[in-house]
């Protein structure tokens, strides 16, 4: 039995892992995880290159609660460590990769929120018990090691009798984490972390039944039929699904596989999302991950199931803000990139180079593939508009790039029903629809039935009238406006529609001069003129003898 110290300079290093990893204790198991997943997933390779001259098997870990000896166990049939390896990784180079950690983040670490996610790797485990074990058997022909450490530096390691491949993590659970031996808590860390992990982990058992039974239907003598139970068998509990949806080729995938991944991620969503992308890129770094637009709806719950970012298949978190563009964040699926530095601040983030280059290739990814769905069926890209228009909207006012690449596709829908692109609306209404100074003039709607008279009113001489309802779309005219050349927004009953050039106008008032003069003269008094104009001249309904309409800048200056 060998006795030794933790080779580490920083007297009593478990205090401070405690502390610097407070609020994220639970941390701990996807670390243990991981490492497990790491040790089988160097086996496989090993095989696989023929370096390792062992049976890969269908290896998977295993997480077991011992609620009366107080004991989490964390079990993988991966790689194995000898004992000389125990004092190399554990002893040594974890213990200075933790030691370079604290150099490294004393002060900052005190500011709550800057390490937001610090995996502390194999230490972590210091944070919810106060004495661990390695019983470890690696695959090379040696002895296995069992090493025990009491959150001292101090350690012990001896030989041990284990004799099947793999390692054992045993966490003596401190009196203050007790409920890590609770099931339904570490079921829902497995299920939070490990979900889409990419080795089989087995978390207790389950009774299924025997697809290879079919219970026998006997008839009696009186000719009632029975049927006999189901057989039974108890098979391993597997919380994961190795091999999630956006690992695989986008050309192995069908439409239903993309809609039952997002029933996975987000069970209590019960809409079906309306498109998703794929994102796949391994140059300049590397991501993969499958978004998600769901039907946008007022309710405000809404943000609750959001993207989730992962690393190797492995939680991390759902916060993505500062990595997805921020009109983005609306859509819903998963990111994963061993390229986003965890580690650090947020703001950190916002500034790191890599960061910003995912940002804006998953911008492009969405507008190229809104460009294409637009191509290749406009009319059902079309029934979507309403949906969708919020998060494209929003995009085209606070990225750049993305409002250039949008007119390829940003609909501008008429009070009729007509869904024009910026470039098909210009066109249309080039030749009518200019006020004196030689502008354009886009006539919307902001509601239809309040706006109802105007809206007729302007369809009777030809004008093209937009219904533009959406929350943000006064700010996306006055970009329109700032960006287009010579185009001015107004609305329907403003008095810009007035001077319109018109090529010809036909409509001639019903109302004689006598009554036209009465009527002006009754309407100014009523009427506020620094306000309001009054029109009486080319209303050619009856229903509409005259109209009122207010300057368009006083308009907007009510919103
Ligand atoms: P990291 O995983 O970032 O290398 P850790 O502190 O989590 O750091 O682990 C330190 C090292 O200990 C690992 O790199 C690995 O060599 C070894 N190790 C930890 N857990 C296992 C395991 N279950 N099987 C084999 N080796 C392990
Ligand atoms: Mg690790």
């Amino acid at each position: 039995m060998t006795k030794g110290n933790i080779n580490v300079s920083v007297e009593n290093i478990f205090p401070l892992i405690k502390k610097f990893l407070y609020s994220d204790h639970e941390i701990f198991l996807r670390e243990l995880i991981s490492n497990a997943t790491d040790a089988t997933l160097k086996l496989k390779h090993l095989t696989s290159i023929g370096e390792a001259k062992v049976e890969y098997g269908q290896p998977k870990i295993e997480v077991k609660i011992d609620k009366k000896g107080k004991k989490l166990h964390i079990i993988d049939q991966g790689i194995g460590m000898t004992a000389e390896e125990v004092e190399k990784y554990i002893n040594q180079i974890a213990f200075s990769g933790a030691e370079e950690f604290l150099d490294k983040y004393k002060d900052s670490g005190k500011d709550a929120g800057i390490i937001g996610h610090f995996g502390l790797g194999f230490y972590s485990a210091f944070m919810v018990a106060d004495k661990v074990e390695i019983i470890t058997k690696s695959y090379k022909d040696e002895p296995a090691a069992h090493w025990t450490c009491d959150g001292s530096p101090e350690f012990s390691l001896e030989p041990s009798k284990k004799t099947e491949r793999g390692t054992e993590i045993i966490l003596h659970i401190a009196e203050d984490s007790t409920e890590f031996l609770e099931e339904a808590r570490i079921r829902e860390l497995l299920t939070k972390y490990n979900k889409f992990m990419p080795i089989p982990i087995k978390f207790g058992t389950k009774e299924i039944n025997d697809p290879d039974f079919t219970p026998k239907t006997t008839k009696d003598k009186d000719g009632k039929e029975t049927t006999e139970p189901h057989k039974k068998i108890t098979v391993d509990n597997i919380i994961n699904n190795p091999n999630p949806a956006w690992t695989k080729q986008p050309t192995d995938l069908k439409d239903e596989d993309y809609k039952s991944f997002y029933r996975e991620l987000y069970p209590m969503q019960f809409e079906e999302p309306l498109f998703h992308i794929h994102l796949n890129v391994d140059y300049p770094f590397n991501l993969t991950g499958i978004l998600y637009f769901p039907k946008m709806t007022n309710d405000l719950n809404l943000q609750k199931d959001k993207i989730q970012l992962y690393q190797n298949q492995v939680f991390v978190t759902d916060n993505v803000e500062g990595i997805v563009p921020e009109f983005l964040t609306m859509l819903r699926g998963v990111i994963d990139s061993p390229d986003i530095p965890l580690n650090v601040s947020r703001s950190y983030l916002q500034a790191d180079g890599a960061v910003k280059k995912i940002s804006s290739y998953i911008t492009r990814k969405v507008a190229d593939k809104l460009k294409s769905l637009f191509n290749e069926n406009r009319k059902d890209f079309e029934a979507k508009w309403n949906d969708i228009k919020i998060v494209i909207e929003y995009g085209m006012l606070s990225e750049d790039k993305f409002f250039e690449k949008a007119d390829a596709f940003a609909l501008y829908p008429t009070v009729d029903g007509t869904y024009y692109t910026y470039e098909e609306l210009f066109n249309k209404i080039k030749a009518n629809q200019t006020d004196k100074d030689d502008k354009l003039v886009i006539l919307y709607a902001s509601n239809e039935d309040a706006q109802h008279s105007y809206i007729e009113a302007a369809k009777a001489k030809g004008y093209e009238v937009l219904l533009l309802d959406s929350p943000i779309v006064s700010h996306l005219m006055q970009k329109l406006e700032s960006t287009k050349e010579n185009i001015t927004f107004s609305r329907v009953d403003a008095d810009h529609i007035d001077n319109l050039i018109k090529k010809e106008d036909t409509k001639i008032s019903k109302l004689t001069d006598e009554q036209k003069t009465e009527l002006e003269t009754l309407l100014k008094e009523v009427i506020p003129a620094e306000k309001f104009s009054v029109q009486l001249e080319t209303m050619d309904s009856e229903a509409t003898p005259f109209m009122i309409t207010q300057p368009e800048f006083m308009r907007r200056m009510k919103e």
